[in-house]
């Protein structure tokens, strides 16, 4: 072994320092950039119109943890709806502010319906669809207008669906009298970036302090955000909300995200953030703000949920006892983190191992606060429980699952209450 050889460096998500925004619903504020926390943010399915069913969805997005959550805000009757899905929540007890999502009517909307720019904490505009020449500028100015008016932040949100074909085209032009020309992928992305910190700009002349704005360029393929994103940073301060859009379903939406905003993240690139999973049919909404957390969670940028480590499990495994208690105890330990959150304050750093057999069970078990090594084929029926590294106590019989479970909620009450 080569004893001049140097520490190994602990791996961390480098920092940006982005300008700080305030999001915010009465005395409930939640800052997004700065030295902020990377924030999770959703957005609901339901027609916003639908104001019970709009609201219980904002609910429950609000208590699988997100932090922020965003309405289709498309029609009269939209904008008329949000501030009654905003006193449904009050009156529920959810203080997550509301971002509305504009596209085409906004800058009629916000004026129209001054009650619905009050209730909502943040605006979503997107500079492709504000409208068509000389209209651009005027509509996208009376969308900032009402931001000021109500003091409330703005997020500066293109999307290549959306793009401003304008922009795009002016830029193709100026490409192709370059000597050697960029290619197509390389000025579509100019053209979003362009759009965003153009826009930032405009928002700025026109009075809008840049703490109150947020950027967004969102596209579906992940070397294509990363791109992005990469420069995108390096050429503004300001907060960046970060998402492949229209990631697809299931797995693959789910790995295509994880990929994209991971890599970035440890750049230290993103503010915010939103997984755009496609729900499968039956699966809930708010699988896309668990996905998110885990994201960062699993980054070590925050802790949502106590973490259960389990083991793969192999031939050592004859049953599938290990695998049942391992959901079990990571169900069970989900479900309780709203009430946990207030009552075990710092609950969320737990770290549970469920292990199938002796080959890494004790080993892996010490390194969490609570691990349990289930006996594998071939050994014995005992399974030693470690707490806090050493080993506490061997459990037997058909009870172990239900006795382990015991024990780990005694260990939180003990250590958290
Ligand atoms: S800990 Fe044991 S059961 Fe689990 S994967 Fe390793 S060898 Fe297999």
């Amino acid at each position: 072994m080569d004893v001049d050889s140097q520490a190994i460096s602990f791996s961390q998500p480098k920092a940006r320092r982005s300008l700080q925004a305030r999001v915010a619903w009465g005395d409930h504020v939640v800052t997004v950039g700065g030295d902020a926390p990377v924030r999770v943010q959703s957005m609901t399915n339901t027609d916003t119109v639908d104001v019970i069913g709009t609201a219980i969805q904002v609910k429950e997005l609000a208590i699988a943890g997100s932090e922020m959550v965003r309405l289709t805000v498309n029609t009269p009757e939209a904008a008329q709806a949000v501030p009654h899905v905003r006193e449904q929540l009050d009156r529920m007890g959810i203080q997550v502010p509301l971002i509305g999502d504009f596209h085409y009517n906004g800058h009629r909307l916000l004026t129209d319906y001054p009650d619905c720019a009050q209730a909502l904490s943040k605006y979503r505009i997107n500079p492709g669809n504000v409208g068509k020449g000389d209209k651009h500028d005027k509509q996208f100015g009376q969308m900032i207008e009402a931001a000021m008016r109500y003091n409330k932040p703005v997020r500066i949100g293109v999307n290549w669906g959306s793009l401003d074909q304008e922009l795009l085209a002016q830029l193709m032009d100026t490409n192709a009298q370059r000597a050697q020309p960029f290619d197509a992928k390389q000025v579509m992305y100019e053209a979003l970036i362009t759009s965003a910190i153009d826009s930032a700009k405009l928002a700025q002349t026109m009075g809008m302090a840049p703490e109150q704005i947020l950027l967004s360029c969102k596209v579906s393929g992940v070397q294509d955000l990363i791109a992005v994103y990469r420069e995108l940073a390096q050429r503004c301060n300001y907060p960046l909300h970060l998402g492949l859009t229209e990631a697809g379903m299931g797995t693959r939406g789910t790995v295509a995200s994880a990929t994209a905003l991971s890599i970035l993240l440890q750049e230290g690139i993103g503010d915010t953030i939103r997984v755009s999973l496609t729900p499968q049919p039956g699966e809930a909404r708010t699988q896309e703000v668990v996905i998110a957390s885990e994201i960062l969670q699993a980054l070590g940028l925050r802790a949502f949920v106590p973490s259960v480590t389990a083991c793969p499990g192999c031939g050592r495994t004859t049953s599938t006892t290990f695998q049942e208690l391992a959901k079990e105890i990571d169900d069970f330990l989900r479900a309780q983190m709203p009430v946990w959150r207030s009552q075990y304050p710092g609950v969320e750093n737990l770290k549970v191992a469920v292990m199938g057999c002796i080959v890494n069970g004790p080993g892996e078990s010490k390194h969490a606060d609570i691990g349990i090594s289930l006996p594998g084929s071939g050994e014995a029926p005992a399974a030693p429980v470690f707490i806090d590294g050493e080993k506490a106590m061997t459990l037997r019989g058909d009870n172990i699952a239900r006795e382990f479970h015991q024990i780990v909620e005694t260990y939180i009450e003990k250590r958290f209450g």
